[in-house]
């Protein structure tokens, strides 16, 4: 199939201003005669079922949590990017697509990351109205902080809560349309399949987790705004819940996946502590404002730690590697999350890795403590502050900047990181890949859409931070509420879409015997222990490190896994009550197929590109050696897809890769 990204014409920065200009619309009238299905309420769905009923259409929007508030865009702590130049530090809306381009490993569709970066500023005004609570500084104006990969401060915040403040924006904006009746919410709704009618979405099956009932619900469009699938990994920074389930239906029935192996392995996450745990914990990127990453760079003193027989504290500065000031001066503490990484993994293989098991490295704040209190000091006019009371200014500072963040490190590990370094390792913590969109946020099924993290396209290879919420938003507040009417507009005369068709009974029968096959099937191994297997083999072989043996090895063994599954799963329980294990033994079921086409997709990209080393193509000290080619899609299913090429000439600096001259024609 030829996929058509349908980008305008013209130069970048007029795009999307033009085309806004010319596509369909859809008065206001017909829009009361619209049906919208949103399954999803993160800030993607959130924001896009406030905004298209507020524009007049009729919404219905699916959550399998109790509460629009429950989604996982809750947990995001650092912040939102916008380029509104607020430090004066040279922000432009150009300097963020190009960051984020670039941050992508120049893997992103560049006319969609355009239009990010333009309508970046609207989203701040628009939260500000809401009643967001963004930290603001001394004057009073909205303040901003740096995140990795980028030269400028641009990343607005609310101390370490920013998605749970803005979730609560989109959620207020959701309640005054549910008050109105233009949104009908059905929580602790899965959407199990989506219908097509005619080659059209026409609606979905849910299945209300409560009683177990199977509903069937009927729209002129479908979106999808599920979130992303790093749950395949087992172990993640992901929600429990987060998963691929409605990414992976729509698949199956034609959406194509874009890709589906580029995951972001974020490089600030408490380490592994054994086998039996069932979640990672980040630790912000913000944190990497201050923090300093190190591990020692004697093996002794290695040794020693690991043994307890040295504390971290006791090595003097010219016993510390602080690798990343090391290898990148320009960015130090904040390179892209790739590049830092992959460069504590480095170490950490190397064997200077500072925990039992090997897989850590320092993120030490003694030094910002210190630059605080020396200048609070000196702000409060105290001379010659001795060194207690220099420790305790500079921890108020680091206190009121990232208290919360201290606070859950300090529960979860048990040790003080205002007196002792924390301990992080990278995690799996966010999918570029995702559902194939093209510029409208269409899938390759017509009427259904894709976005927030459930797409693919603004990411490339690795996403900035404060990147996704940026994109949940801009999708959500300001590009799907344009592009859907420009599809629609040919529904009006439509009418209401009956959900007493065969392909509604279709949907629903397979839904209907996927259910029963589970509670019946009483087999020998539980849904986790299938999970937890998929997700050790996933890690392992198609993880940061991957091989070409690796990744084939891995295809037959989720293959093999798979087929364990679908003869010896046992789910407790019955289908007609609250049952979370057959929920998530559907959505197992859906990672184990997902899995099998990640390895797929990781095997035929013959790179090393954002969190991920092909091992044929780095150095020995764990360097990117060479990038092959753009590959856009996933090789293994499509090729080939009519790209811009605005950046052709390019060096990437993080890696000194010599890679001068890209097209992408
Ligand atoms: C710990 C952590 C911290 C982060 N911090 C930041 C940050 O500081 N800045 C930043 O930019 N990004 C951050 N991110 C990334 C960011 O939070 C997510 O990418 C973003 O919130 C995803 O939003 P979303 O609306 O696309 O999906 P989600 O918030 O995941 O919402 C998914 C929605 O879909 C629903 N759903 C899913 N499947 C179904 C189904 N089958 N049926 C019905 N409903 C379904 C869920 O109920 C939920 O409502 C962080 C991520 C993590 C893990």
């Amino acid at each position: 199939m030829a996929l058509d990204s349908k980008v305008p014409q013209g130069p970048i920065k007029d795009k999307w201003t033009d085309y806004k200009n010319h596509i369909d619309l859809v008065n206001p009238a017909n829009k009361r005669h619209i049906d919208v299905i949103v399954v999803g309420t993160g800030l993607a769905g959130g924001s896009a079922s406030a905004t298209l009923a507020e524009l007049g259409y009729n919404v219905k929007a699916f959550a399998y949590q109790d509460s629009p508030r429950r989604a996982h865009s809750i947990a995001a702590q650092g912040g939102i990017n916008a380029a509104k130049n607020y430090q004066g530090d040279g922000d432009s809306t150009y300097r963020l697509f190009y960051d984020t381009v670039k941050g992508g490993d120049y893997r992103s569709r560049e006319a969609n990351v355009y239009r990010l970066a333009e309508v970046s500023a609207n989203i701040i005004d628009q939260c500000v109205a809401q009643g967001v609570p963004f930290a603001r500084d001394y004057g009073g104006l909205l303040d901003n902080r740096s995140f990795g990969g980028v030269l400028v401060s641009r990343t607005f915040y609310a101390k370490g809560q920013t998605g749970q403040q803005l979730l609560l924006g989109a959620y207020s904006a959701m309640n005054r349309q549910i008050a109105r009746g233009k949104i009908e919410m059905f929580n602790r709704h899965e959407m199990l399949d989506v219908v097509v009618v005619d080659g059209k979405a026409r609606g979905i099956i849910a299945r209300n987790l409560v009683t177990g009932e199977i509903e069937r619900h009927s729209a002129h469009a479908v979106v999808i705004a599920s979130g992303g699938y790093g749950n395949v990994y087992f172990l993640s920074t992901n929600a429990m819940g987060s998963n691929v389930t409605a990414g992976w239906k729509i698949h199956k029935k034609g959406a194509h996946f874009a890709n589906p192996c580029y995951t972001q392995i974020h490089p600030t996450c408490i380490p592994r502590s054994g086998d039996y745990q069932s979640k990672l914990t980040l630790m912000s990127e913000s944190l990497r404002n201050d923090g300093r990453i190190w591990v020692p760079k004697n093996m002794e003193d290695v040794l020693a730690i690991r043994e307890g027989k040295k504390k971290p504290t006791d090595l003097s500065e010219a016993e510390r590697d602080y690798y990343l000031e090391r290898r990148y001066p320009a960015f130090g503490n904040l390179v892209p999350r790739d590049v830092a990484s992959r460069a504590a993994k480095e170490r950490c293989d190397a064997g200077y890795g500072v925990n039992a098991t090997g897989e850590a490295v320092y993120l030490d704040f003694a030094s910002a403590i210190i630059r605080y209190g020396n200048e609070q000091a000196k702000i409060k006019n105290i001379k010659n502050p001795s060194d207690t009371k220099v420790q305790e200014l500079g921890k108020a500072i680091v206190k009121a900047k990232y208290g919360n963040l201290f606070q859950m490190y300090e529960k979860i590990v048990d040790e003080n990181p205002y007196e002792t370094p924390m301990m992080i390792y990278p995690a799996v913590h966010y999918t570029m890949g995702g559902v194939w969109v093209d510029y409208n946020l269409m899938t390759t099924i017509p009427g259904c859409y894709a976005i927030g993290e459930a797409n693919f396209s603004d990411h490339g290879a690795n996403r900035l931070g404060a990147s996704a919420l940026m994109q949940g938003l801009a999708d959500g507040y300001f590009v799907l509420p344009y592009t859907i009417g420009d599809y629609l507009a040919d529904d009006i005369r439509t009418g209401k879409i009956s959900t007493d068709t065969p392909e509604f009974e279709a949907a629903e029968k397979e839904v209907s015997e996927r259910i029963e096959f589970f509670i019946n099937n009483k087999g020998t191994h539980s849904v986790d222990y299938y999970h937890k297997k998929l997700g050790k083999i996933m890690w392992d072989k198609c993880g940061m490190s991957r091989n070409e043996a690796g990744l084939k090895e891995a295809i037959e063994e989720i293959s093999a896994l798979r087929k364990d599954f679908w003869k010896n799963v046992n789910v407790p329980g019955t289908a007609t009550e609250y049952n979370e294990q057959l929920a998530k033994a559907g959505r197992v079921g859906d990672f184990l197929e997902l899995g099998e086409l990640f390895a797929k997709d990781a095997l035929v990209r013959e790179e090393s590109a954002g969190g991920h080393f092909r091992e044929e193509y780095q150095t020995e000290d764990g360097e990117a050696k060479r990038i092959k080619e753009f590959q856009f899609v996933s090789a293994w299913e499509y090729k080939g897809e009519p790209k811009d090429a605005v950046l052709h000439k390019e060096e990437l600096v993080y890696d000194n890769i010599e890679v001068k001259e890209r097209s992408y024609k």
